[in-house]
């Protein structure tokens, strides 16, 4: 079996690889002169990728020929996204695409737990979306929210997401599940949209999920735009009971002192604040900085991107209320999710004892 990429950069006359150890190997050889139109993101894309698919072929092959089995390489990559910018050479197909993948229910939620870091339990989930293409298998929102924004996809997208996490939320509730907070991701484009308030005011009539419960995360990019108008919307959302949380906080152009005049609840640290933080570093002092004068201002301060132990220990001596990263839980699907529902009930979703 050949590898079957689906990129016009992958369709190569010649076989990756054969099927079995007598056939000859034959490499393929991409040039990027046969690509002129290809941006340097792309070519440095493709060579990501290309790089992931050769590792991932070589421990095949090692556990192969360990094993003496036939090789067969099956080159679905299901965690590794491929590279975003096959957007950048097919970008009218890639929006065709998309706008169908809706209706042809490509689309789903997953689900990443946030933990109180005070009490170790659950505080909420954030919903994230995905893509399963059925032929390029899944595709990043880092990759296909952009061009669902630049399209105005993201418009029908956005309300479908919105819809669907509050549909799901409402089935955990009727379950018995204990209330917790479902973060659902708003574009800068969807906060324009003068349909926003009514439509999410008829989807939380339809679900009958408490408002309270819904909080909507968006970036600071808002406030460099009309941020009258802004203000004015998010503010409704806040009277239907919505909670509004800025998500990572520190990347864009907002400072903590504009911040007082929002109707917002929430801030979302970016993660890149929790690189290196040893304790010389001045990330430290900028973390504990945010997360002290965020209280200060009455805001519930959520870290994101906690990948290790260390981290977390940091962020709960500084007071941070609530965290969220691969070290808790990574973004969840539904299954997984029910499974981490019922250790939860237990009080063993954490890694560790950390908050005994
Ligand atoms: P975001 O809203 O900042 O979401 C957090 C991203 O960080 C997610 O990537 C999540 O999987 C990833 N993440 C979580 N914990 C860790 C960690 O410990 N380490 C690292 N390295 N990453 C971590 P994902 O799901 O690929 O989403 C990327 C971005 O796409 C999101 O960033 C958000 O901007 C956008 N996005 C995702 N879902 C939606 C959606 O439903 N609507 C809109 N408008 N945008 C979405
Ligand atoms: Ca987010
Ligand atoms: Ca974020």
């Amino acid at each position: 079996m050949y590898p079957q990429f689906s990129s016009p950069v992958f369709r190569s006359q010649s076989p990756i690889l054969s099927n079995s150890f007598d056939q000859e190997m034959t490499p393929a050889l991409i040039s990027f002169n046969q690509l002129p139109q290809a941006t340097d993101r792309f070519k440095f894309s493709l060579l990501q990728y290309l790089t992931t698919v050769l590792l991932k072929l070589a421990r095949h092959l090692e556990s192969r020929l360990r094993s003496m089995t036939p090789f067969v390489f099956e080159p679905n990559l299901p965690e590794e996204s491929l590279p975003g910018a096959i957007a950048d050479l097919s970008n009218h197909n890639f929006a065709k695409e998309l706008s169908q993948a809706l209706e042809r229910d490509e689309l789903f939620l997953d689900y990443q737990p946030q933990i109180d870091l005070e009490t170790g339990k659950l505080s909420g989930v954030e919903s994230l979306v995905r893509w399963h293409h059925p032929r390029l298998g899944r595709i990043s929102p880092a990759d296909f929210i952009p061009i669902a924004e630049e399209t105005g996809l993201i418009i029908p997208m956005g309300y479908w997401i919105l819809r669907r996490a509050c549909q799901q939320y409402q089935q955990w509730q009727s379950l018995g599940i204990a209330p917790f907070k479902l973060s659902v991701n708003l574009s800068l484009c969807q906060l324009k949209d003068p349909n926003l308030v009514p439509v999410i005011r008829s989807i939380l009539i339809e679900t009958e999920i408490n408002p309270d419960y819904l909080e909507l995360e968006i970036t600071e990019s808002f406030m460099v735009s009309d941020i009258s108008a802004a203000i004015a919307t998010l503010t409704e959302l806040r009277e239907l009971g919505i909670q509004i949380a800025i998500d990572d906080f520190g990347t864009g152009y907002s400072s903590l002192s504009s911040l007082k005049n929002l109707p917002i609840q929430t801030l979302k640290i970016d993660k890149s604040f929790l690189d290196d933080l040893s304790a010389t570093n001045k990330n430290q002092v900028i973390l504990q900085s945010i997360i002290e004068l965020g209280h200060r201002l009455k805001l519930q301060i959520i870290a994101e991107g906690i990948e290790n132990e260390g981290q977390l220990k940091i962020l709960k001596t500084m007071n941070c209320d609530c965290g969220q990263g691969y070290f808790l839980s990574r973004p969840l699907h539904l299954e997984a999710l029910s499974h981490y529902f019922r250790q939860v009930k237990l009080g063993i979703h954490l890694p560790q004892l950390l908050f005994s």
